[in-house]
């Protein structure tokens, strides 16, 4: 089809047409022809390929969020950047400065990130190689990281997976529409882990969502702890 092209920031968006294949679903569909918007960066690669132009514009308004840079304060005094996106993995520095994230953000596991794009590595042959630019890269990366030095404050120090905290004050969607654009997380986006009241029968101290009935209860990262408890009324 001819479609208009629509630019997002460094993002392309070109509609094209696609035939379903032989996996598609329903089974009605296979062979058929239909619009997918794909979404490209400045250098002309796939990003995703969404079912609707909304969809797609959507996609990129939020990498380009995700890929703002957010200064965090480190416990030696150093500032680093990190991109608004990670900000909820990001665990600190290890001791090669490298930076270090969790790989989901209750995980234990850490490992450090690549200098040239912040993602994770990956074996490729006998090398280690940037998940993002397959650059070879110290083959270090390739193994679990430790930090060395964590986010600034009592706080994260104490709690370096983050903590769950409770809303406490009166204007939930006022302090969720503050957090995402001073902090950058959405405390109130519903994929994230709330603390789960203690049943007794060793389930899982946590679920996912954000409601009154959980008392706004939301995981607050690390990086945040500190500056957070101190100037909204959280409650732990
Ligand atoms: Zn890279």
């Amino acid at each position: 089809m001819t479609g208009q092209t629509t630019r997002v920031g460094p993002y392309t968006i070109t509609p094209e047409t696609i035939t379903y294949s032989q996996a598609a679903e329903p089974p009605e569909i296979r062979g058929t022809e239909g619009t997918a918007w794909r979404v490209t960066d400045a250098d002309g690669r796939w990003c995703a390929s969404m079912t609707s132009e909304q969809a797609a514009v959507g996609y990129a308004e939020q990498r380009i969020r995700d890929a703002a840079p957010f200064e965090v304060e480190l416990a030696d005094g150093r500032r680093v950047s990190v991109p608004r996106g990670a900000l909820v993995t990001f665990r600190g520095l290890d001791r090669y400065g490298y930076h270090v994230h969790a790989a989901e953000e209750l995980s234990g596991y850490t490992y450090g990130v690549t200098r040239c794009c912040g993602a994770s590595a990956k074996g490729a042959d006998a090398e280690v190689v940037c998940r993002a630019c397959y650059t070879v890269v110290d083959p270090y990366l390739g193994g679990p990281a430790e930090v060395a030095v964590p986010p600034a404050g009592e706080a994260a120090a104490l709690f370096p997976t983050g903590r769950f905290v409770y809303y406490e004050g009166d204007d939930p969607d006022g302090f969720a529409a503050t957090v995402r654009d001073e902090f950058g997380f959405d405390p109130s986006d519903p994929r994230r882990p709330r603390r789960n009241p203690p049943n007794g029968y060793g389930l899982p101290v946590f679920e996912y969502g954000w409601d009154a009935g959980h008392g706004w209860s939301f995981l607050c990262p690390p990086v945040h702890l500190d500056a957070m408890l101190a100037r909204f009324p959280l409650g732990t």
